[in-house]
């Protein structure tokens, strides 16, 4: 052969003996047949066979297959990031003339990709208050395709009570579509209580640690996931492996970190809640969380996020406070392996349950650093809102 042929031909390297803990990197674009008839029928391969390397490599299936695992059945696909797992569930089903039912609770840019995008499209959207299932009858109608849920709601918490709400879908033939980025299958499996479709951001406690964007569509009947890797496939729409093998690690020490990280979580929400400028602790395992029981009901634990809410004295001082802080950071995408905090604003992100507390909560993650470190930065958050506020008292 000569050098140029050889230079672009990989040598036949003999495996034999060769057993690895670690998952390998299988990259392609394109994958190659034995035979012209091999590719002829490379449609016939079926979801889990190889046709083209944007629909996946044995590295993609080994996450695939290890998400279905821990979902409790079906099929998984895997996507860019935990918002392209919602958009592309949600938009795989839906056309214009339906009707799409979304939790008020919802991650906002769903919402937004609703209220933009599938409106656009002739898609009809209602927001429905996430504690109030038996409300759901009266705005499923003929049109209605989906019932979007997240539990709990983003920010502010709200347990829905999953199998209620698939009870009702399913007796109207609606499908139940959940994202349960929060618990992760570990704590919570929609599938198992009734739901279609469930979608995990893994860019949180899958990857594990602020260096990887993905996300999966799992869903119950593989029929639908035909569905889903048709329209990925037309978008032109794949992960790639090297994240894949990133979020592969993350998988393997998810167990010990959320239980270690929600340890800490469970002590820093008490600190929180005993303070007299806090107003709440939304946070399922407490009993004054919103959905508290069905937590106790349908959940095997909780994760490292929660949300405070302050009393109006301390409000313009959160920024201040924040600050201060030394060993958490302020961010947004949570789940890693450092604690963060970002304070959100709520009232715009709802319309079926208008917000009551004040229009900001602070949401905490909390990350894998020594439990005494964050106490003492959350008391440091503390002293400065006290420390103003009381100035604040003095002065009027
Ligand atoms: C972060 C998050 C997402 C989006 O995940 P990305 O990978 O950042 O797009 C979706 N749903 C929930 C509940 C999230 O917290």
């Amino acid at each position: 052969m000569s050098d140029w042929t050889n230079c672009v031909t990989s040598p036949d390297v003999d495996t034999e003996g060769f057993r690895s803990l670690a998952y390998p990197v299988h990259r392609a674009s394109t994958i190659v047949f034995p035979d012209a008839q091999a590719y002829a029928g490379r449609h016939e391969r079926g979801l889990d066979g190889y046709t083209y390397g944007l629909s996946g490599t044995p590295t993609v299936r080994a996450l695939e297959q290890k998400i279905s695992a821990l979902e409790g059945g079906g099929k998984t696909l895997l996507v860019p990031s935990g918002q392209a797992a919602s958009a592309l569930a949600i938009l795989s089903f839906i056309k214009g003339g339906d009707r799409l039912l979304i939790a008020d609770s919802a991650y906002p840019p769903i919402r937004d990709f609703a209220q933009h995008d599938l409106q656009r499209m002739g898609v009809e959207v209602a927001f429905y208050d996430p504690t109030a299932p038996e409300k759901l009858e009266n705005l499923i109608d003929e049109r209605t395709r989906m019932i979007w849920v997240e539990s709990p709601g983003s920010t502010t918490m709200e347990v829905q009570d999953v199998p209620r709400i698939c009870a009702i879908a399913h007796k109207a033939g609606v499908l139940v579509g959940c994202d349960n980025t929060w618990a992760t299958p570990l704590h919570f499996k929609p599938l198992a209580h009734g739901a279609d479709i469930v979608v995990e951001a893994l860019t949180k406690y899958f990857a594990g640690h602020s260096d990887a964007l993905m996300g999966s569509i799992t869903l119950a009947d593989p029929e639908n996931a035909k569905t889903v890797r048709a329209t990925l496939n037309r978008f032109g729409i794949g992960v790639s492996p090297d994240e894949c093998s990133l979020v592969l690690r993350g998988i393997e020490t998810m167990a010990v970190r959320l239980d270690y990280a929600s340890r800490t979580a469970a002590k820093l929400a008490e600190l929180f809640s005993a303070h007299p400028l806090v107003d709440n602790v939304l946070y399922p395992p407490l009993k004054n969380s919103p959905g508290h029981e069905i937590w106790q009901r349908d959940f095997s634990g909780a994760s490292a996020v929660f949300s405070v809410v302050f009393k109006t004295p301390a409000i313009a001082h959160v920024s201040a406070a924040l600050d201060a802080l030394k060993t958490i950071s302020i961010g947004a995408s949570w789940g890693g392996t450092r604690s963060l905090v970002a304070p959100m604003p709520v009232k715009q992100h709802r319309t079926a349950r208008p917000w009551t507390g004040d229009d900001l909560v602070l949401r905490i993650s909390v990350g894998l650093e020594d439990a005494a470190d964050l106490e003492a930065d959350v008391q440091r958050l503390l002293n400065v809102l006290a420390t103003h506020a009381t100035e604040d008292a003095i002065a009027s």
